[in-house]
């Protein structure tokens, strides 16, 4: 039976109410008078629980579509202002025992380059990020406790924040690993992680029990209440996803929201971020070969949707998506995205040719950092590479409370400034720098609180001057 307070993964993402959600909204896609009151009632911000929202992703009414991705926009802005959190993938090993049929890092691919970074390949790759200005990055690793347990993850995160390399720093590690012990994950909290990322690929059990056919992964039950071990072990900033494509969206979206619902029941705060990616060509994966792909128009109406359902969660989009993609998304929710990304184990040392493939998916998105910036600046948002919450402990409810109250916008906008400075002073080439500026000027005019816009530009002067790592 559902219940958002059981510990138990067939209660709280249950599949009788994910069912019964989806016949309320086709019943009720039409219901012009009831859509309208779901829209009013997202207007409060307090969010929405998953049936209603399914309503708003089922509506076919143009008109009400056209308030619904108004209303998503006019969120993101109220709450992100017109920052973009910048951040980057590190893979560190692609030795994988699961079967997990989307991956090309599944053990039975017997032709993919198996790589795994030692600590002195680690450092190379970090420092390489650090010169391309990264200050946030999200490390990735197959699933394969002889190749790749826990003693060499955390050993890698020590590696990585402890190289200070010119003025490059990495203030922040989120972590997407499989899910494990409440043990490890203590093990992780104290090694300073940032957000702990999984996806759960798809809610949907009979399905999830066929893409994992083999291997640890195959334990539904495990995998869906990793979360909640994740918050048992301290870890209080998580980040959910699934993957769109493997079934059908509309079931995926009501498990997500239901996922975030319970976190919210039991642990007091919901998810840190929503990944929203979808499934993409990768060495021996064909995206075709699964029948539910979803088109840029329903993607981008998933996006508005989550966006309304959880006002105060980040969403991200990798470069997984295209230029043209993104640029919309961006507009209807997304808050933070990576930019100059390999997918490959020791890709931003070495860019590997086609015989020596060790990526988990191909990017659309080639671009180099330098020509995200600049595109997103152009386009009017302010790229920000702030790490400043979790430094300052605000995670979890603490940072939750702050979001509620708006008091986080007194942060994050200053932050955003300094961090973009940093970037252009170190990194940036003098076209980005020259944009760069003159953006920075403009908005630190937008900072609300007076006192907090004079420090920020005295900050500001000394960033100019060679100082760094300012943060409200
Ligand atoms: S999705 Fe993760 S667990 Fe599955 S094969 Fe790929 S790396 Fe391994
Ligand atoms: S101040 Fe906090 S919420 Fe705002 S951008 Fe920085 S880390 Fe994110």
């Amino acid at each position: 039976m559902y219940d958002k307070y059981s510990m138990v993964a067939d209660d709280f993402i249950n599949d009788e109410e994910i069912k019964a959600t989806l016949k309320y909204a086709e019943e009720n896609k039409h219901n012009e008078k009831l859509i309208r009151e779901i829209i009013e009632e997202a207007k409060l911000l307090k969010g929405l629980d998953h049936r209603k929202a399914s309503v708003l992703l089922h509506c076919d009414i143009p008109e009400l579509n056209a308030e619904i991705f108004a209303l998503a926009g006019k969120i993101k802005k109220d709450f992100y202002g017109d920052r973009i959190v910048m951040f980057a993938p590190l893979y560190l090993s692609n030795y994988c025992v699961n079967g997990c049929v989307y991956c090309p890092y599944h053990a039975k691919n017997k032709h993919i380059a198996r790589k795994k970074l030692s600590q002195e390949e680690i450092v190379r790759e970090v420092t390489a990020l650090q010169d391309m200005g990264h200050k946030r990055l999200a490390i990735e690793t197959g699933e394969d406790p002889l190749n790749c347990p826990i003693e060499y993850v955390l050993e890698s995160i020590r590696t990585i924040y402890s190289i200070k390399h010119k003025n490059g720093a990495i203030r922040r590690v989120n972590v997407n690993i499989a899910a494990t012990t409440v043990e490890n994950y203590r093990k992780l909290k104290e090694a300073g992680i940032g957000t702990y990322i999984l996806f759960q690929e798809t809610y949907h059990k009979e399905s999830y029990l066929k893409l994992h056919p083999t291997g640890p992964k195959h334990d539904y039950n495990y995998h869906t209440e990793a979360m909640d071990r994740a918050m048992e072990g301290g870890i209080d900033d998580v980040g959910c996803g699934v993957l769109f494509g493997l079934e059908l969206y509309r079931y995926e979206f009501a498990g997500l929201l239901m996922h975030a619902e319970h976190l919210e029941a039991v642990h007091g705060v919901g998810p840190h971020t929503i990944s929203v990616p979808r499934v993409k060509h990768a060495d021996d994966i064909d995206p075709d070969s699964f029948d539910n792909g979803i088109d840029d128009e329903t993607f981008l109406k998933i996006i508005a949707c989550i966006r309304v359902a959880v006002p105060y969660t980040g969403m991200i989009i990798s470069t997984r998506e295209n230029k043209s993609v993104r640029e919309k998304a961006l507009r209807y929710g997304i808050s933070q995205i990576s930019g100059g990304s390999k997918t490959s184990v020791g890709g931003y040392v070495e860019p590997e040719d086609e015989d020596e493939n060790s990526a988990q998916f191909d990017v659309s998105d080639n671009r180099p950092l330098d020509e995200v910036v600049k595109w997103l600046m152009e386009l009017g948002y302010v790229p920000s590479f702030c790490t400043a919450c979790y430094r300052e402990g605000r995670t979890g409810d603490r940072f939750m409370a702050l979001c509620k109250s708006g008091q986080i916008q007194n942060c994050c906008l200053p932050n955003a400034l300094m961090t973009l400075k940093e970037y252009l002073m170190d990194y940036a080439s003098p076209e980005t720098r020259e944009i760069g500026d003159k953006l920075i000027s403009q908005q630190l005019m937008e900072i609300p609180n007076e006192k907090t816009r004079s420090i920020a530009a005295r900050h500001l002067a000394e960033i100019e001057g060679g100082e760094r790592d300012f943060r409200f």
